[in-house]
């Protein structure tokens, strides 16, 4: 019957939505500890970030860390970020922290910054993937911090979405690519960044960007002498250095076309293609939208709000791929600062089809 249907769906996965009411202060702690004794346990649970949301299990129980690679379907080979919340438990994972390590810490962390250390003997096979290194983030978000602390480990997290789809960014988009497969899913609402952290292997030289993100390589040169972008950043025939890079990524089930050039040509492009417009869901900067006149339209941002951009990007990508379009469509950003950021994942989640108009 419905209840017993009810109650099991809800043993597979309870949705805590309740978190998100911030002012109900006392059910956002009870969900927290929740949260915290399942982590302890050895379950999986989503939890928000500022960047996206995580699938969190404890960082030190290597059981727990096979969950992780289980439910989100990801390839053995590609190791998990460990969140912390203070040097401390840095110092406990890693072998040794150099000048430069310090310095990225102190003046960027918490933040949507993972940084590669070497490893410890503390940190286990399933999480770095027999290699000697390990990536470690200390998050911002509250919420997050907060489970971490609760659950007394290091959370090992990658983001909560199945390997190769877009990185959910609430817990609406967890849910659907999670239901069933995982106990609990803390709701804090939209995660503030969008997209990812950025990925810094400071452990030989020249220090390496793998993945960028909300910082950018000038940021992290505030600090540090020199930093270079990944070559599999730049050329897409390089292999990265980063397991992570080299899989299909971020992808709608829609096949997506990322635009880039005069956007005054878009009409023209649009008509060339052959396929009715109402069949068609665009993700159009505002300056772009407001001179055409197709039926569906999702503006994102200003064209060089790369903060706006960022934010709604993998939401966008989600809402429109659940609507049976034919073809999506989504203008591209200058590859600069931020935006080169956005580029690399818009590169993957249209498998690298830029048309240039
Ligand atoms: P996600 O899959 O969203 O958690 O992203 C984690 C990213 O960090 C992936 O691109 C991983 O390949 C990368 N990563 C994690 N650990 C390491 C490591 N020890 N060395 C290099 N990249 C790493
Ligand atoms: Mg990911």
């Amino acid at each position: 019957d419905l209840h017993t249907a009810y109650r099991r769906q809800r043993q597979m996965c309870i949705r805590d939505s309740t978190i998100i009411e911030k002012l109900d202060g006392q059910n956002k702690i009870h969900a927290l500890e929740k949260a915290a004794d399942l982590i302890k346990n050895g379950s999986v649970v989503a939890f928000p970030t500022e960047t996206v949301y995580g699938l969190g299990a404890n960082g030190l129980d290597e059981e727990a860390c096979k969950k992780i690679f289980d439910v989100k379907r990801r390839k053995r080979d590609n190791p998990l970020i460990l969140h912390v919340t203070n040097d401390e438990m840095v110092r406990n994972l890693s072998s040794e922290i150099t000048e430069d390590q310090q310095k990225l810490m102190d003046n960027l962390w918490p933040g949507p910054l993972t940084i590669i250390f070497k490893k410890s003997d503390k940190v286990n096979d399933v999480v770095s993937c027999g290699g000697n290194t390990v990536a470690i983030r200390n998050p911002s978000d509250e919420i997050a911090r907060f489970l971490i602390d609760k659950s007394n480990c290091p959370i090992a997290a990658p983001s909560a979405n199945k390997s190769g789809r877009p990185s959910p960014t609430n817990a609406q988009d967890v849910y659907s690519d999670m239901q069933g497969e995982i106990e609990m899913i803390l709701d804090g609402g939209s995660c503030n960044i969008g997209i990812e952290s950025t990925v810094v292997d400071l452990t030989e030289k020249p220090y390496t960007i793998l993945r960028p993100g909300f910082y950018t390589k000038e940021d992290l040169e505030e600090y540090l002498d020199e930093v270079v972008y990944d070559k599999s950043l730049i050329d897409s025939n390089t292999i990265p250095k980063s397991p992570g890079q080299k899989y299909k990524h971020y992808a709608p089930k829609t096949k997506l076309i990322v635009i880039k050039g005069n956007m005054d040509n878009i009409q023209n492009y649009v008509d060339g293609l052959g396929i009715n417009t109402d069949e068609i869901g665009f993700i159009l900067c505002e300056e772009t939208a407001t001179n055409v006149n197709f039926e569906n339209v999702k503006i994102i941002s200003k064209r060089n709000d790369y903060l706006n951009f960022a934010h709604n990007i993998f939401s966008y990508l989600r809402e429109l791929d659940k609507l049976n379009y034919k073809l999506l469509i989504c203008e591209g950003v200058n590859e600069q600062k931020m935006g080169i950021s956005i580029m690399n994942r818009l590169k993957k989640s249209c498998a690298n089809n830029i048309e240039l108009i």
